[in-house]
């Protein structure tokens, strides 16, 4: 008889985790990132956590959301919840088209192809584009996201420098024409141009112009991965460079930041044959994206101010920001400098000489305070100076708090 005791299954001994030879090559690359490292111990309530940059969705108005998604099921839940077209809902993907239009994007509905996050457009993009070993060009730092994207794939990873104003195109110039010497095809230039995650810089308007001026000269798709673009605390949002340059910029999107990551809805813009591709990989990947997410999204842009939420969001950040900026410089050492985002969610710190950020950190999280050590965010070991600070989710109180403790620990460090 099922169930009973000779019946059980026997619990046998099994190597899937001794043999390596079992899995494919590709899964060599899939290891646990410094942030999901740090989660635990972060997400204790006496850990002020400057480590997450999960957005703060607080200020969504719950209760709106929550009859807007009712009436959704009750109305329209035959649609809603049944497979549909592997390029995303229509009416989405016209919505999508008005978001992009905030950042000077005149896109085509029919060239978006909408995704699980923008982190599966990015996942889609490197499948269709990337062979094992092939060359992607990151900035230093890149987002870590990014780079496991990119070791899944296995690809190579090639770092180039950024400062205050984003990618140093000069830099970027340099080390395609050494690649190209090498013989190494470069498949593409992955970028965060505004609001940089984790160094919280943008790319000024003139150098957007000179990167696509390169990127055109050596012949390279260019990534345009913009998360953070409509979370500017100045001003009107940045020029995206998809708009100066559609036929060689996919654009990557997300609702993540300006409405709930929890959707998992974003998407990606694409040249044709491009967004051709990305269609049958999403078709492979997940036959559609989900259904009762698009529509909730698309019910939400439809029926509520979300120009006015982003601008909340903004107001929000921002007085996170000017907390985190203002008890740094009245707390740090004076050798630590740090950059000053003008939107997004992180501030990217660089210690005094001889302090590693990694090491550290064991020591920070005892004094109950967490970030996520710079090594994270280079796929070659570089970053042991630096650690992220994310303002995002904690009240600036806790901010200041989480920076008080986090000057305390570096000085003692300075004394070891
Ligand atoms: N790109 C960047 C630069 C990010 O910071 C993030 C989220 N942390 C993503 C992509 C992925 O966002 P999502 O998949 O939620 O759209």
């Amino acid at each position: 008889m099922e169930g009973s005791p000779e019946h059980r299954p026997v619990h046998r001994e099994t190597r899937f985790d001794a043999d390596v030879t079992r899995y494919a090559a590709r899964a060599k690359g899939m290891v646990a990132s410094e942030i999901r490292a740090l989660f635990s111990v972060a997400n204790r309530p006496e850990v002020v956590s400057l480590a997450g940059g999960s957005p703060n969705i607080s200020g969504l108005p719950l209760d709106v959301v929550g009859s807007l998604l009712s009436e959704l099921v009750v109305e329209h839940g035959a649609v809603a919840m049944q497979y549909s077209p592997a390029q995303g809902d229509p009416r989405l993907r016209e919505q999508i088209t008005e978001v992009m239009a905030e950042v000077g994007i005149d896109a085509n509905p029919d060239d978006v192809v909408v995704t699980v996050g923008s982190q599966q457009a990015l996942d889609l993009v490197t499948r269709i584009f990337c062979d094992p070993g092939d060359t992607v060009v990151c900035e230093a730092p890149s987002y870590v996201g990014a780079l496991g994207v990119f070791a899944a794939y296995q690809c190579d990873v090639v770092h180039v420098e950024m400062d205050g104003e984003g990618l140093v195109p000069e830099h970027l110039d340099n080390a395609l024409t050494t690649l190209a010497a090498q013989g190494r095809r470069v498949k593409l230039l992955y970028t965060i141009p505004s609001y940089h995650n984790p160094m919280g810089v943008s790319l000024s308007l003139d150098r957007r112009q000179r990167v696509l001026e390169i990127c055109h000269r050596h012949d390279v798709l260019v990534v345009e991965d913009d998360p953070y673009g409509l979370l500017g605390f100045e001003g009107e949002p940045y020029r995206a460079l998809r708009a100066d340059d559609p036929a060689r910029v996919v654009y990557l999107g997300s609702f993540s930041k300006t409405f709930a990551p929890g959707f998992r809805v974003g998407w990606a813009l694409a040249p044709h044959a491009i967004r051709d591709k990305l269609v049958l990989a999403q078709e492979s990947a997940t036959l559609c994206p989900p259904t009762f997410s698009q529509y909730a999204v698309a019910t939400y842009l439809a029926n509520h101010d979300w120009k006015g939420q982003i601008k909340s969001f903004r107001e929000m950040y921002r007085e996170r920001r000017d907390a985190m900026l203002e008890s740094l410089a009245d707390l740090m050492p004076a050798t630590t400098t740090w950059t000053t985002p003008r939107g997004g969610f992180f501030v990217w710190v660089t210690l005094p000489e001889g302090i590693d950020a990694k090491a550290m950190s064991p020591r920070a999280v005892t004094s109950r305070v967490a970030y996520v050590p710079g090594t994270a965010f280079y796929a070659d070991g570089f970053g042991s100076q630096n650690m992220r600070l994310s303002y995002c989710l904690p009240p600036p109180d806790r901010i200041r708090e989480g920076v008080r403790r986090l000057a305390a620990v570096v000085e003692r460090e300075l004394e070891l």
